[in-house]
């Protein structure tokens, strides 16, 4: 089979020499076949063919003027009008070809000019919904993150700040389970993090034997004060639910209940040093005050008695001279711890002033208490106090008061006890008196 462009080829220059044989035969019927060689243009343009018009032109313009020369002069006006028609209808059909195709170039250019458009349309709005997605959970994260801090700083107890954390976190991926561990134990994925001093994420724990357990895991060390506070622990049964991301979040939790947790411990040691003596750790001044008051109104209420005891060293300012301050500090710190033991739990210890002590007994009445400062006394007086190597010795005298025989309110108390251990100290000290 001849190609497209043969058969035009083949089609064109057959009727050019079937035409051209005629005229050459016929030369008298020259102006009326002379317009079918404008088939030929015709057909070549209707065939797409660009350069057969240019061709075949050129050979009728030939044939024509061949035609015109040998021809009768009204024949040849006519033949010279056919020809130039010809030229005429080629060059009508190249430029609406032309216009044609630059139309056509110009749709092509300008479809091409959209489908890219739409293209980069698409890219951009793929971009802002991921863009959106990613700005709408940084401020899902950002209101739990105030909301949390706003829950997990509002409470001053460190169970209840684990309970929290739990929660929030459980509510942060579902179908997880979350934990709080003191410490790592024998949980190989805690040591991991224990081991790499920051999170670690699993994505699939059937990959490592040792972590003996399946699905994917996050664990992160928790620390209060700088010190090691345990660890936060995230689980769930499906491989690869938890990404570097999720890892960020956690820690970023777990870094606000450690907070949390701080603000508690720095709040109990500013109370413990508000109300425990710094020296000897025995209840201070202030403290003892409202805890004698609490405890006359309690024995008020409750129709019980209540004793306080007076202890103060007898010629301690001697015993600082003779071994020195820090002797006799490391002595108040022993008497101190020889009243604790002393004390039951429902009884207060506290250092009243430099090397006065006083215990709040409740449920004693005078005599009970009386007998207790004599077994105070006698310790205090039997103890060795060895300080670097060297045995020393102290006598403290007592006094002691009792609800409701001697006194009703706190500063009553406390005037009576002071009497009757002035009393001792006149006595000869070494003594109680209640
Ligand atoms: P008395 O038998 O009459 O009570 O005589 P005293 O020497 O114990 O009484 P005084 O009140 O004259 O002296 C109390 C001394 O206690 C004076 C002070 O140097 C000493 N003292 C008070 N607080 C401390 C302390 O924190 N550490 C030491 N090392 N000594 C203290
Ligand atoms: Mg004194
Ligand atoms: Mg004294």
């Amino acid at each position: 089979m001849p190609s497209y462009r043969t058969a035009t080829l083949i089609g064109s220059t057959f009727l050019f020499i079937a035409l051209s044989f005629l005229l050459s035969r016929e030369p008298t019927l020259g102006p009326g076949v002379f317009p079918l060689y404008g088939l030929i243009i015709f057909w070549s343009d209707f065939r797409r063919e660009s350069e057969m018009p240019v061709i075949f032109i050129f050979l009728v313009s030939t044939a024509g003027l061949l035609l015109a020369s040998q021809s009768a002069p009204g024949a040849r006006a006519a033949l010279s009008g056919e020809v130039f028609g010809i030229w005429l209808l080629t060059w009508a059909l190249s430029t609406a070809r032309a216009r044609a195709s630059k139309d056509q170039r110009d749709m092509a250019v300008e479809q091409l000019g959209l489908e890219t458009q739409i293209r980069d349309d698409e890219r951009d709005l793929a971009y802002y919904k991921s863009y959106s997605a990613s700005v709408g959970g940084e401020t899902r994260l950002r209101r739990d993150l105030a909301e949390s801090a706003k829950s997990l700083g509002s409470t001053m107890d460190a169970g209840e700040v684990q309970r929290r954390l739990i929660a929030i976190l459980t509510s942060r991926f579902p179908g997880s389970r979350v934990t709080v561990a003191a410490a790592a134990g024998d949980d190989p994925l805690l040591d991991l993090a224990l081991r790499r001093k920051g999170p670690v994420l699993v994505k699939d724990c059937s990959a490592d034997a040792r972590l003996r357990m399946k699905g994917s895991a996050v664990a992160v060390p928790m620390k209060v004060m700088g010190q090691p506070a345990g660890f936060l622990r995230l689980e769930s049964d499906a491989p690869g639910t938890f990404g570097p991301e999720d890892v960020r979040t956690a820690d970023l939790f777990a870094t606000m209940a450690a907070l949390g947790l701080e603000n508690i411990r720095v709040f109990e040691q500013v109370n413990e040093r508000a109300t425990h003596d710094p020296l000897t750790q025995l209840h201070s001044h202030k403290s003892f005050q409202s805890r004698l008051q609490e405890e006359l109104l309690r024995s008020g209420r409750s129709q019980t008695p209540l004793s306080l005891i007076f202890c103060d060293l007898d010629h301690f300012k001697s015993y600082n001279d003779r071994y020195g301050h820090q002797a006799g500090d490391h002595l108040l710190r022993t008497i101190a711890a020889i009243l604790a033991g002393f004390a039951r739990p429902v009884d207060c210890a506290a250092r009243y002033g430099g090397e006065e002590f006083a215990l709040i007994v409740p449920n004693f009445v005078r005599t009970e208490a009386v007998e207790l400062a004599n077994r105070i006394r006698q310790r205090v007086a039997s103890e060795p106090f060895v300080f670097q190597g060297q045995n020393t010795n102290i006598t403290m005298s007592l006094g002691v008061s009792s609800f409701p025989q001697d006194a009703t309110t706190a500063s009553q108390m406390l005037r009576v006890a002071d009497e009757r251990l002035y009393k001792a100290k006149e006595g000869g000290r070494n003594q109680v008196v209640g």
